[in-house]
């Protein structure tokens, strides 16, 4: 039997679709590697995990993946002579939960892959949401670091990692429980490096202070203020004709904020009057 008999598939799927067929695999399904890894696995690799793998001579690769509720070794227990607050709470998963297996063989000079049921492994033994439990699927994770990386806050990336996937990729049920504090240690490992050395470092003040000089420079009045129990601080700028402008003209005064100025995420807050030129 010539491995590619069958089940190219060649009519747009969606990516729901595309999780199912890889979940209890009914059928043998052949796609090209290019497609696979990069449309396909990133679904599914929350579900399945690596369980062996054998290179042929001619440079062809086959892989077997366990179902993840299969954890081959118990999770370690407590040591007893640590101490209590240096222990890590960790979740002790009952193995041998769910032994659905799969083959992917890949055949480099045909550039495609196979994914097959492994042998006469059983169906999963449990639904595919309960899958996004135990780990994202890279697909999901790969969201949260792209909206992670414009450095929004966490809920504004739950919320938008939500909108993608429900809107745009059809996964609403992968991302129906994401939970803020996942997104704030996901954050925390995009944004982590490049965060870090603004903690604590003393070139903030130095910033604000040369920028404070820059603008009296220019002839501004600068003021600084902060509000302790707010955890607000800040400074205010303004040049004095644009101070003469208010005090004729602020009756109507509107303002409006801008956020993402600068690295330490501080607000613009700008005052706006309308004069003889307009606003
Ligand atoms: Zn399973």
């Amino acid at each position: 039997m010539t491995p590619f008999a069958s089940n190219i598939i060649n009519t747009p799927i969606s990516e729901k679709q595309k999780r199912i067929l890889l979940f209890n695999v009914n059928q043998p399904l052949e796609l090209l590697i290019e497609e696979f890894d990069k449309e396909w696995w990133p679904l599914v690799s929350n579900i399945w995990t690596s369980f062996s793998c054998k290179n042929n001579v001619n440079g062809d690769l086959w892989k077997v993946f366990v179902c993840r509720f299969k954890k081959h070794n118990k999770s370690s227990t407590r040591k007893e002579d640590i101490p209590n607050e240096k222990c890590h709470i960790t979740k002790i998963r009952p193995a041998d939960l769910c032994s659905a297996k799969i083959k992917v063989q890949r055949y480099f000079s045909e550039q495609k892959v196979r994914i097959e049921r492994f042998k006469d492994s059983p169906d999963h033994s449990h639904p595919i949401e309960d899958s996004k439990k135990l780990k994202r699927s890279e697909v999901v994770r790969e969201l949260v670091m792209q909206e992670a990386v414009k450095n929004y806050r966490p809920p504004e990336i739950v919320s938008a990692v939500k909108e993608i996937a429900t809107e745009t990729l059809d996964l609403g049920e992968c991302v129906k429980e994401l939970r803020r504090k996942e997104v704030t240690n996901i954050k925390y490992k995009v944004r982590g490096p490049l965060d870090t050395h603004l903690v604590g470092d003393p070139k903030r003040e130095l910033d604000i202070r040369k920028a404070i000089s820059f603008l009296k420079n220019r002839g501004y009045l600068v003021e600084r203020y902060e509000i302790p129990d707010l955890s607000t601080y800040g400074f205010v700028f303004m040049h004095p004709n644009h101070l003469k402008n208010l005090e004729q003209h602020g009756w109507l005064s509107l303002i409006d904020s801008t956020h993402k100025t600068n690295r330490y995420d501080y607000r613009l807050f700008t005052l706006y009057i309308r004069n003889s030129y307009g606003c």
